[in-house]
Parts: structure tokens; sequence; C-alpha cells
């Protein structure tokens, strides 16, 4: 089994008719690079700059940023860096972004829809302009994507937006050297707001990616922690679907790049039915790059197209996942 899988890595990602699929990396830890090499991920299509911040005693100042984000950066080899602003949530705390003034209110009763993502980086701009000047150093080496967390209105995006565009003006004032393309902006659908107006947000924003976990999370009211509802925490019901649907159409629609990057990305039986829906682009813990490609290789895209007509009356998650499994196992 594992040198079937190891073979695959150097076969393409493509259905059984030809179609490209784009499968990238989720990183979590610059320790986990080779893991991507080895998988034989075509990219990062999300990383998590959390575990810069998360046990820091020392806020990260841009040097030391920069200096992690390019070495991200060149261990792609000219496979493209999606890079996420800071996500930080209510129930996430740090020595040094506390000293900073950088909390989130833990206290809340409800930190998942308290001062999190976009929002609390909007309250604290010096942060976000200290990464993004970070990000843009290193995409001096490589292609790179600016990933906006947790966004709920066109609002905020438009908001960081004009962050973004102080620091590039504040850069070349001072002469420095900057990327040319600058790297695009995007933004993670990942709140029913995102997803039912996506649309508006696709005008705005310069590529989209689906995160299905706290998409799941708030379409559900299930808290992805919380052990004693997770049997209710279901990426595959019908109403996570429905949005993910509406979110692809609405990109394809703007012609914006979309991708998913949430846990659902990650398993085999659910991407074909989200190839069925129109998407071509999946990132995922490395570690499930080369089960997936092999469930891309093996379907075509007609199968799945009707796989995703058929999962449109179903119910339930339950109804969703026997479509699915008797599909891979058909
Ligand atoms: C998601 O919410 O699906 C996602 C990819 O982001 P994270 O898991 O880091 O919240
Ligand atoms: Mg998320």
């Amino acid at each position: 089994e594992q040198q079937r899988l190891g073979r695959l890595r150097r076969l393409p990602a493509q259905l059984l008719g030809g179609e490209a699929v784009e499968l990238q990396a989720n990183l979590e830890l610059p320790a986990e690079l080779p893991l991507v090499a080895q998988a034989g991920a075509a990219g990062i299509g999300l990383l998590r700059t959390e575990f810069l911040f998360i046990n820091a005693d020392i806020m990260p100042d841009e040097a030391a940023q920069a200096a992690t984000y390019r070495a991200v950066v060149d261990a792609m080899g000219g496979d493209c860096t999606t890079i996420r602003l800071l996500d930080w949530g209510g129930e996430k705390q740090s020595e040094a972004l506390g000293a900073a003034g950088f909390t989130a209110g833990g206290g809340d009763l409800n930190p998942a829809l308290g001062l999190r993502g976009i929002r609390l980086l909007l309250q604290h701009p010096a942060v976000m302009e200290t990464q993004i000047a970070a990000i843009l150093r290193a995409a001096l080496g490589g292609p790179v994507r600016i990933l906006l967390p947790m966004v709920t209105t066109v609002s905020e995006f438009r908001e960081a937006r004009a962050v973004y565009d102080r620091v590039v003006r504040r850069l070349r004032r001072k002469g420095i050297r900057l990327p040319d393309p600058l790297p695009p902006l995007g933004a993670m659908v990942e709140t029913p707001a995102a997803a039912i107006g996506a649309e508006a947000l696709a005008l705005e924003a310069q590529f989209l990616a689906i995160g299905t976990n706290d998409l799941t999370m708030y379409t559900l009211a299930v808290d992805r922690a919380a052990s004693e509802v997770s049997r209710l925490f279901e990426p595959l019901h019908p109403a996570v679907l429905r949005l993910i649907g509406m979110t692809t159409d609405a990109a394809l629609r703007s012609r914006r790049p979309v991708s998913v990057c949430g846990e659902i990305a990650g398993n085999p039986l659910a991407v074909p039915l989200l190839m069925g829906m129109g998407l071509r682009s999946f990132s995922m813990n490395a570690s499930a790059v080369p089960r997936v490609k092999q469930a891309v290789r093996g379907v075509s895209l007609d199968d799945c197209r009707r796989l995703a007509r058929r999962v449109l009356d179903e119910a339930d998650a339950d109804g969703v996942s026997r479509l699915v499994t008797a599909f891979a196992a058909r």
C-alpha cells in the first residue's frame, strides 16, 4: 500500500478524462515541510501563521516573520504559497500578543462569535501591517497569495485591502523592492454570511478559499471543539454543501480562483462530490494528498456531476454519506 501511494506521487492529479485538479497542502508548522514534498502536493493552499505567535513571548518582528515565510516559499520551488494572516480567536491567547494588547475577548460567552480573525486584525492595524510587509519580502522568492481569515462582510475585506495598499505605498516610498505582480489578496469563506454573499465578495477578493471547518461550525451551530456535540459536526450536511455550492458558483461566474481548505478537502469520499460541484482545487493535510489523488484519478467528471446532482435530494448528512460511500465502492 505504502509503495503504491509512493508511486502515485509522480502521477498527475487528474480525472479519468484528463481534467487537471490542484492538490495542495495545509501547513501548520514549518517542521511539516518535508512531508509536503513527500506527499507530492503542488504548493501550500493554506499556511496557518498562528504557530509564529502561539508560544512566543515577544511579538515576532518583520524580519523574523519574513525569514520564516521565505523558508516556506523557497521550499515550494516555484509552486504557490498561500499565507493566511493571523487567525486569532477568542480562546487562543499568548504572552506576546497579550503584552502587545492583541487579545480577543477570552472571557466572552461565545468566543467563536466574538472578536476574532479579520475583526481582531482590523482593530490592530500595526500587527497586520508588519505581517503584510514580511509576506511581501518573502514573496520576492516565489509566488505567494495572501488570505484573510474569518471574513463575514465585504466592508471588512475593503478595510483590509486599504491596509494592504497602505503598506505597499509605504514600502514603495522607502524605495524597497516589491514583488511584481503583487501577491493577490483573497478571502476565506468560512461563515454563512460570506458564502451567501460570495457574489459580492468575489467582486472584491482576487480569490476565495472555503474553510469548511468553521463553515460547518457556524452553519450547524455546532462547536468544532466540543466533544458533547462532535457527533453533530457534519461537513457533509446538505446545508453546508449548499453554501459550498453557492460560493463555488459565485467564484466561477466571477472568474475568481476558488479552493477548499477545510478538513473535507482531505476526505477522498467527499472530493468527487466537490469536483462534481465545480471545484478543482483542494488543500489538505499533506498526509492526505496521495489518497485524494488516487480518488481523483479513478473517477470521470460526468460521474462526479451525476453524484452532485443526486446529493441535492438528500435531507441529511447520513444520506449524503451513504451516496458518496456507494459512489467510491462502485
Ligand atoms: C477552516 O475553518 O476550515 C479552516 C481551514 O481554517 P482553520 O481550520 O485554521 O480554522
Ligand atoms: Mg477557520
